[in-house]
């Protein structure tokens, strides 16, 4: 197997090379200031199989924060704090076909609840479901959850935090509006702090791998077989990363790429792949966690050059869910 490890490393450093100039497709995201600063160049990829190997490529050290990705865990906190039945009366899962900032589907009288939790609107609701009194209470599982899944307890990085807050006048609209329809259960400018807190935990590209990895094993940890994450919690995750977690390119994302997936408006992008069978010859057959990392963001919000990797090595690996 050391072989094995090091012809996929070879071939994962030969496709990172390549599509490291596909970053100039792309943009780092400018609308918080802070998150400007990020090296446009960039690009990383962790890959963590569930059988011990560990493929790392690129841009591996460098630290960003969890911005959308956040969603997926508070989301799943939110299940295990408050039970997945009570989170599914709050809050839909249906993709919406719209921007993750927009507004538009909450004034539509059908529509009960917001319509899944990886856009705004919904992730503030969930937010806002978390237990606590302040926005420190609130954000206390979500970082006992990722301490239990990484081992160490990740930091916030203030000047994102500060950039953030200061910039947040769309955020604050939904805020105000999720406030007068009456889905928020906690108080606005606390969910919002908590919010914008857990958009600011900084993370690297392992600690995605280590945290895709054990999605793709239904939430429990395959070093030591115990569960960080109720298996129905990690199911409906998954599902929610397949259908809404790639901003308005997610049906295409499913098309390409096939695999479960949440990206952040930072350039991270959280994969999940679970163990398939079709191909014994085929590496990861037992499923992994992905990270990447790569700032110059394409049209729809997600990571141009990381799309576009990831849709590579799943071709070449046969990694599509389907
Ligand atoms: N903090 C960002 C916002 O809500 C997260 C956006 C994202 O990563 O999509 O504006």
């Amino acid at each position: 197997t050391e072989e094995t490890e090091e012809w996929l490393q070879q071939y994962v450093d030969d496709w990172v090379a390549f599509y490291r100039k596909h970053t100039n497709d792309g943009e780092v995201a400018s609308y918080i200031p802070e998150l400007q600063k990020a090296n446009p160049d960039a690009l990383g990829i962790v890959i963590k199989g569930n059988n011990g190997i560990t493929i790392r490529s690129g841009d591996t050290e460098d630290p960003f924060t969890l911005q959308s990705i956040s969603k997926a865990i508070t989301f799943a906190v939110a299940c295990m704090e408050r039970g997945v039945s009570y989170m599914l009366q709050q809050v839909d899962v249906e993709p919406t076909g719209e921007a993750f900032n927009s507004i538009m589907h909450l004034e539509m009288k059908q529509v009960k609840k917001p319509l899944n939790p990886f856009n705004n609107a919904g992730a503030i609701t969930v937010t806002s479901a978390l237990p606590g009194d302040t926005s420190d209470d609130k954000l206390e599982p979500v970082l006992k959850l990722l301490e239990d899944m990484l081992g160490n307890r990740p930091e916030l990085n203030a000047d994102v935090f500060k950039s953030e807050r200061d910039s947040s006048t769309r955020n604050r609209a939904i805020g105000y509006y999720l406030l007068e329809v009456g889905f928020l259960e906690s108080d606005l400018d606390i969910t919002l702090e908590t919010y914008f807190k857990q958009c600011s935990i900084d993370v690297t590209i392992d600690d995605l791998a280590r945290i895709g990895m054990i999605l793709a094993n239904d939430g429990m940890d395959p070093k030591n077989g115990e569960e960080i994450i109720p298996r129905q919690i990690a199911r409906i995750t998954k599902v929610l990363m397949l259908t809404c977690g790639m901003y308005d390119a997610s049906g295409k994302f499913a098309t390409y790429v096939g695999i479960p997936a949440k990206s952040g408006v930072s350039g991270g992008i959280l994969a999940a792949v679970p163990p398939r069978v079709r191909d014994e010859s085929m590496p990861f057959t037992d499923g992994c966690g992905i990270g990447v990392y790569g700032p110059a963001l394409g049209e729809e919000g997600n990571s141009v050059a990381g799309i576009r990797l990831l849709r590579h090595i799943a071709t070449q690996w046969d990694l599509s869910i389907f």
